[in-house]
This record gives structure tokens, sequence and C-alpha cells, in this order.
């Protein structure tokens, strides 16, 4: 009968179509394993993170990947004392200090004006440095007619446990440690480290003596005397100290070039 072939046409075609259907649905929802969205996005961002470390080692610095993931140590954490606290380019920070006993052999008073004009201040500093601040103090005056004036130069660690914790009791812990070192972890102990400012601020270890003709000078001109800016804008998180335009480090002229030529920090300049 002919109705009765009309009902096994449709019966048939119901079957083909829930079978494409059921087809279609299995591989939807497989497609939809593969690339759903989350796994879309991690492998969006992972091909974001090579991306970057690429970029990166083209510009020579964080080269590997494996560098990049591994724990690097909080500042005071995992901290190391320094094998030769004599050397020009020891390396004193939040994770590497120098013995409670570290004094340097060699300190000078060196002949340069100081804040209140009086050379009895003991700014000391070991020979070397001593012999380079003071032509730096005469090439700022010669050359671009500036006065540079020093304010603090060698500490020693106990000096530096008494003014750490006379921050601390001021302004509390977290805030002392952005501009305070505690002892053992100062340049200052070096004898390498010396604060320098200016009348034109005068005379303080503000942030504002970077913007002067002194401390630009400065700037521009301190590793030609083997000195660098220890602690640089923008590099806060790096170095652990708010930038300090007014504290310079001796590290010799080679290095000291090198350093302000690449805009590094002491760091990066250790590490290459
Ligand atoms: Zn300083």
């Amino acid at each position: 009968m002919k109705w009765m072939e009309l009902v096994r046409k449709r019966i048939e075609l119901k079957f083909i179509l829930g079978l494409v259907l059921m087809v279609s649905v299995l591989s939807v929802s497989n497609y939809l394993t593969i690339s759903g969205e989350s796994d879309a996005k991690l492998l969006e961002d992972s091909s974001k993170v090579s991306q970057v470390q690429e970029d990166r080692a083209k510009d020579g610095e964080n080269p590997s990947l494996e560098e990049e993931t591994q724990d690097k140590p909080g500042f005071y954490e995992n901290i190391v004392t320094v094998a030769d606290g004599d050397a020009t380019l020891v390396l004193v920070n939040k994770n590497y200090a120098l013995d409670s006993n570290y004094e340097p052999y060699d300190l000078v008073l060196p002949n340069v004006l100081t804040v209140g004009g009086n050379r009895n201040q003991s700014i000391y500093l070991r020979e070397e440095a001593a012999f380079y601040l003071e032509q730096l103090f005469t090439t700022a005056r010669e050359e671009a007619g500036l006065i540079l004036l020093a304010r603090s130069g060698y500490r020693s660690y106990d000096t530096q446990v008494a003014l750490y914790q006379r921050y601390v009791s001021e302004s509390g812990q977290e805030a002392a440690d952005k501009f305070s070192a505690r002892a053992g972890h100062s340049e200052h102990q070096t004898g390498l480290a010396i604060d320098v400012t200016s009348d034109s601020v005068d005379g303080d270890l503000s942030i504002l003596f970077g913007e002067t003709n002194e401390g630009i000078w400065l700037k521009e001109n301190a590793h030609r005397f083997g000195f660098i800016i220890r602690y640089l804008e923008g590099r806060e998180s790096e170095t652990g100290y708010q930038y300090e335009p007014w504290h310079l480090r001796y590290v010799g002229t080679e290095a000291a070039t090198e350093i302000y030529e690449n805009n590094w920090i002491l760091e990066q300049y250790l590490n290459q």
C-alpha cells in the first residue's frame, strides 16, 4: 500500500536524521573538550610568555625560562655573608651581608666640602674611593661651577644597628626597610658609599636633589670617577630601596661606565 511505504520512508528519514544529529553532537562535544575556552586561553597565555621570553632574550636580559620560573629569595631571606669585604666590587644588599666584625683597613678622610662646611664630621671613605671623590667634587666645580657637599660616608656595623633601630621605632619596620638598611646590609659599612647633596636642597638627602643642577650633573658624570647612583628611579623592586639620587657607590671607572651606559643596577653588572 502506498501510505505504508510513505510511513516507512519517513521512519527511514528520521533514523538517518537522528544518526546525523548524533554524529554532529559527538563531534561538537569533542571539539569543545579539545579547545574549550580555558585551554585556548592557556595556549594563548603560554605563547605570550614565550614571546616575552624571546623579547627579553633579544634585549640580553633574563634569557632562560627556567631562571624566570625559579623562586628568587625575597629580601632578607637566604642571606649570604660576603667572603671578601675588601673587594672594590663587593656586593652588599638585602641578600648579601658583611660580617658584623668587618671594617675596611684603609679608611681616610677625603678632602671635600661637607654639609655645614666642616671637615671634622668624620666622613670617611676607603683610600681609592676618597681619592676619586675629591676628583669628582673638584671637576663639578671647575667644569660646571657646582658645589657638591658630602654628608655621610663610612658607617660601622654598630652605628647601623642604632640608626636602623631608630628608623624602625619612628616609622615602623616596613617603612624603615625602604630607606634604611639592616645592620650588615648597608653599603656604608664597605667604606665605598657616600651620600652627596647640595645647598640647593639645604644639604638634605632628598629625592628633589635628583632634579637640581648638582644632582643632574652627578647622574651624568659620576661614572667618570668610578661612582654609580646605586638606587635608581624605577628600579625599587629590584634594589629594595626607594630612589636615592644622593647615594653614590664606588665601583671603579670601568664598571661604573658600563653600568651607566647600560642603565644597569650593580646586581645586573655582576650577574652578566
Ligand atoms: Zn647612603
